[in-house]
C-alpha cells in the first residue's frame, strides 16, 4: 500500500497536507467579493468545498486497481513525429511535446508551455513519478524558443532541468511568487516577468507584437511541505494580432471563471486544456477537470478549437492510462463535438491552425 502511496505524488501530498480539498476550499461562495488572495496563501474563489468526502476517496484509491490499468498489448498511447514550423506560414504550428509542454510557432515566435523534459516529476532524481511516455522531443531539437509561460510551480510543471537547460534566452511569464525561484537557479531578474491574474503585457519578440494575459484557473501549489499555495497559479493567453491561445494549465472547473475568460479575452483560436488527473474525483475535481469538464470549459471559453494534454506522459493519478483519451470521445460524442474542434494529439504531433 505504501509503495502505490509513494508512486502518486498528489495523493501523498494530499495526506501530509492532510487534504486538497481542507485547504483549496475555503467556503468562500460567489455572492462574495471573490478574491484569490488568502490571508494565509492564495485561494480558489470558487472551489465547491468537498472534504466530508476526502477518506472516502482515499479508501477508493488505496483499494482500485484502475491506475495500473494498462495492457501493452492492445493499449498504446499515440506517438507521432513533430513536424515544426517552416520559415515563412501564415497559420499557426502546435506540436504536442508531452504532458502540458505544447511548442506553438507563429509568425516567426516560438512559445513554450510548462516546459518538462526530465524523466521523472519529483524534487529527486532517484524516486518519483517516472515517465510513462518520452518527450517527443529532446531541448536541443527545439527551435529558439522566444517565450515560455508557467501555470504553476508543481514538478510535473516546472522542472529544474528543463529551465536551467533553455537558460536565460526566453523571456518566462510565471504567476505571483515565483519569480525568485527562477532567480535562485541562475536566470535573470529582466527575463523573467511575474504576473497576478488579469495583468497583461504588451512584448515585440524578434518584431512580432504578442500581448500575454495571466487569467485565472483553479488549482493549488507547493513544492514541500512548507509552502503550500504560496505561490500563485495561472492559465495564460498569448496573442498574436491573428491568433490567440489560452492555455489552462492544471484547473478544476467551476462554473464562474471560464466564462468571465471567454468573455474578457474575446475571440480564442486554441485552447489547451487538460484531460487528465482526475480520479478519484472525490479528491481531484477541486483542482484537476475531467474530460467533460474539459468540454464544458471549451464552450464557457467560446474557444473555436481545443487540443487535450496532461494525460498519457506521466501516471499521477487512479484513472488508467487510456481512460481520459476514451473518456474524451465519450464526452465529445455526448456534446456533438467533433475531435476536429476538440483534439485529441499523439504525443508529438504537430496539427497547424488557422489565423483570423
Ligand atoms: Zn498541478
Ligand atoms: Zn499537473
Amino acid at each position: 500500500m505504501f509503495n502505490r502511496i509513494s508512486k502518486h505524488p498528489i495523493l501523498l501530498a494530499s495526506l501530509l497536507g492532510f487534504s486538497i480539498n481542507l485547504t483549496t476550499s475555503t467556503g468562500v461562495n460567489a455572492e462574495q467579493i471573490a478574491t484569490h488572495h488568502g490571508a494565509d496563501g492564495y485561494v480558489n474563489p470558487y472551489a465547491e468545498k468537498r472534504k466530508t468526502r476526502f477518506f472516502k476517496a482515499l479508501w477508493s484509491w488505496l483499494f482500485t486497481d484502475e491506475w495500473k490499468d494498462y495492457d501493452p498489448e492492445n493499449d498504446h498511447v499515440p506517438l507521432a513525429e513533430p513536424i515544426l514550423a517552416p520559415e515563412a506560414s501564415s497559420n499557426a504550428t502546435v506540436t504536442w511535446v508531452g504532458h502540458s509542454t505544447v511548442l506553438i510557432q507563429h509568425q516567426g515566435v516560438n512559445v513554450l508551455t510548462d516546459p518538462m523534459f526530465s524523466d521523472r516529476a519529483s524534487p529527486f532524481s532517484f524516486a518519483g513519478p517516472r515517465r510513462f511516455t518520452e518527450p517527443a522531443l529532446a531541448i536541443s531539437e527545439l527551435p529558439e524558443i522566444h517565450a515560455v509561460v508557467i501555470s504553476h510551480d508543481h514538478y510535473d510543471h516546472l522542472d529544474t532541468r528543463s529551465i536551467k537547460t533553455l537558460g536565460n534566452k526566453p523571456l518566462y511569464f510565471v504567476p505571483l511568487g515565483l519569480k525568485s525561484w527562477f532567480i535562485a537557479k541562475g536566470i535573470a531578474s529582466d527575463r523573467v516577468i511575474e504576473m497576478d491574474w488579469w495583468n497583461e503585457r504588451q512584448i515585440e519578440l524578434d518584431g512580432t507584437a504578442l500581448t500575454i494575459t495571466a487569467t485565472p484557473s483553479q488549482h493549488f501549489s507547493g513544492r514541500g511541505l512548507t509552502n503550500r499555495d504560496e505561490t500563485l497559479w495561472a492559465a495564460w493567453s498569448i496573442a498574436w494580432n491573428d491568433f490567440q491561445v489560452w492555455f489552462a494549465g492544471d484547473t478544476g472547473y467551476n462554473e464562474v471563471q471560464f466564462k468571465e475568460i471567454g468573455k474578457k479575452l474575446g475571440k480564442v483560436d486554441l485552447a489547451i486544456i487538460p484531460i487528465g488527473a482526475y480520479e478519484p474525483a472525490a479528491m481531484m475535481a477541486t483542482v484537476h477537470v475531467d474530460p467533460g469538464e474539459a468540454i464544458q470549459i471549451h464552450q464557457d471559453i467560446g474557444a473555436k478549437a481545443s487540443m487535450a494534454i496532461h494525460w498519457g506522459t506521466f501516471v499521477l493519478s487512479a484513472e488508467g492510462v487510456m481512460t481520459p483519451l476514451k473518456a474524451l470521445e465519450r464526452a465529445r460524442e455526448a456534446a456533438g463535438i467533433s475531435e476536429m474542434e476538440f483534439a485529441t494529439f499523439a504525443i508529438g504531433e504537430t496539427r497547424h491552425y488557422q489565423a483570423r
